[in-house]
């Protein structure tokens, strides 16, 4: 289900965003937010295209949606790669400055930030339920940082 994008404009916006989201132990409900962040920001990408295509989500996460559980999703080639209660248990400690945006902060010019180049993360497939390990490099790497941030209450 296609949801709205929260952004900071409103207090509401503000407190959903700034809420630090919570282990998630039920897979069907993981399953059903995984579904609409995917719905969400697919939708979110097409009408960008139809505008300027200048703005593309690459990763979305449930407080951004209003699900406070440890969930996201990140591109990762054609796909949306869900990712449920993600522990960080390896990072670089060679880090990037680079400029990264956020879609719930639009109009918001893009924000100077340093982020480990590589990140090792264990997280929870949402089908199975079973624990995977990944390692993310470059972009990938950041985007992840970013979620992470999101699901901690922290916007860049
Ligand atoms: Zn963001």
């Amino acid at each position: 289900m296609i949801k709205s994008i929260i952004t900071m404009e409103t207090k509401q916006g503000r407190d959903a965003l700034s809420a630090v989201c919570i282990p998630v132990e039920d897979k069907y409900l993981a399953q059903e937010v995984v579904k609409n962040l995917v719905d969400t920001v697919n939708e979110f990408n097409q009408l960008s295209i139809k505008n300027d295509g200048k703005i593309l989500a690459v990763g979305l996460a449930a407080n951004q949606i209003g699900e406070f559980i440890r969930v996201f999703i990140i591109k990762w080639g054609t796909i949306w790669l869900p990712i449920v209660n993600p522990v960080i248990v390896g990072r670089s400690e060679k880090k990037k400055t680079h400029f990264e945006g956020c879609i719930s902060r639009p109009n918001m010019e893009r924000v100077r930030t340093s982020r480990s180049t590589t990140i090792t993360l264990e997280y929870q497939c949402p089908i199975t339920g079973d624990l995977q390990k990944k390692k993310f490099k470059g972009r990938d790497a950041v985007v992840v940082q970013h979620e992470i941030n999101h699901l901690d209450g922290i916007l860049i």
